[in-house]
């Protein structure tokens, strides 16, 4: 049964806290588990939409790079192209967005090209894909650290380590084959014809006349607008996902194609817990207390201790949608739903 490794931290604005426990963490695996570190270990990370306010932002990473740095093991922050226009559509945009986020003390690398185009086809062979298009920066290495934000997301229901290495380390092309069944709907009855998401559209694909409208030729399935609507008036079809789970399957191919082969390390912040996910470019308060952070060599243990967590601390269970993906993943083989919890005091 894999450890997953807990250190409470109770606030995220305690910046030298966040950092210590991070670092405690990881020297923590390193000894306990035997992990063999290899002399580079690009750091995946998310540097946050523009407009978006909770994302883990890099100055809580120091300690970890602090560590790195003892062990004289290089480093760097990798990311990928999102599918939808904006400021983290193209390397050249992602690189400044990164540096304005403040992404500075190692290099940045974008892992799938200028436009998305660099790409591995990872073999998995399972239900949804034979093949899965991880970025090539990506795919090419043989660890990583997987630094992950636990929040909720529109269509996946939460968002963790899984999440990260399914849409985080897919190509552009993988993260619209994930997504290719998500074109939410509108409620033409609660819609107010407001426009605001024709305005936080990255695709140009809603036409808001008397009522809003979405072009499902231009739709990429991002789900800015059902975070953007304050009518509530967006919904994903979760009926059809319901009944074919076909998204969470999709996320945890591509989860397990990301991993494949790899020895990583996976180390969530379960802090700053907001509904919606760090690709909304707009502030956002968060929805629980913070918890800790985490740190696994399992991406489905350390999403399950997470989820478990947070339905132990609000007494209910405050993302329902999305469990599924933890049981197909630990179906195909990415890990355990099963674990030991070693809280560090
Ligand atoms: S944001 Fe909501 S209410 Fe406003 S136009 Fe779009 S769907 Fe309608
Ligand atoms: S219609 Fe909604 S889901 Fe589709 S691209 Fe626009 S914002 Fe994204």
């Amino acid at each position: 049964m894999p450890n997953v490794y807990f250190k409470p931290v109770d606030s995220y604005s305690k910046t030298k806290e966040v950092n210590a426990a991070a670092a405690e963490l990881l020297k923590m695996i390193v000894e306990k588990e035997e992990i063999k570190l290899h002399s580079f270990i690009p750091l995946k990370v998310h540097i946050g939409e523009k407009g978006n306010k909770t994302f883990i932002e890099p100055k809580n990473f120091d300690g970890i790079i602090d560590y790195l740095e003892e062990k004289k093991i290089r480093t760097a922050f990798i990311e990928t192209n999102v599918l939808y226009r904006g400021q983290r559509n193209t390397m050249q945009n992602h690189l400044k967005l990164a540096k304005e986020h403040g992404f500075t003390r190692v290099p940045v690398l974008i892992g799938d090209g200028e436009y998305g185009e660099d790409y591995v086809l990872v073999e998995i062979n399972k239900k949804n894909f034979t093949h899965c298009k991880i970025a090539r920066s990506i795919a090419e290495e043989k660890q990583l650290i997987v630094l992950s934000h636990f929040k909720g997301h529109m269509l996946a229901g939460f968002g963790g380590a899984i999440k990260q290495l399914a849409m985080g380390c897919a190509s552009k092309g993988g993260k619209l084959e994930q997504h290719s069944n998500s074109i939410p709907k509108i409620n033409i009855i609660k819609c107010r014809a407001c426009k605001a998401c024709a305005a936080n559209c990255p695709e140009g694909a809603i036409l808001v006349g008397k009522r809003a409208r979405i072009d499902k030729n231009k739709c990429v399935g991002c789900a800015a607008c059902m975070a953007a609507c304050p009518y509530k008036a967006i919904f994903s079809n979760w009926i059809a996902s319901f009944i074919t789970k076909r998204f969470e399957e999709k996320l945890a191919e591509y989860a397990y194609a990301a991993a494949k082969g790899k020895e990583n390390i996976y180390i969530t912040f379960a802090l700053n817990i907001t509904r919606n996910c760090d690709c909304v470019g707009l502030s956002m308060r968060p929805i629980a207390k913070d918890i800790g952070i985490l740190a696994s060599t399992d991406p489905v243990a350390i999403d399950q201790a997470c989820l478990d967590m947070l339905d132990k601390r609000e007494n209910r269970k405050v993302f329902r949608k999305g469990r599924y993906t933890l049981q197909y993943a630990e179906n195909i083989g990415l890990g355990s739903r099963t674990y030991d919890l070693v809280e560090l005091k």
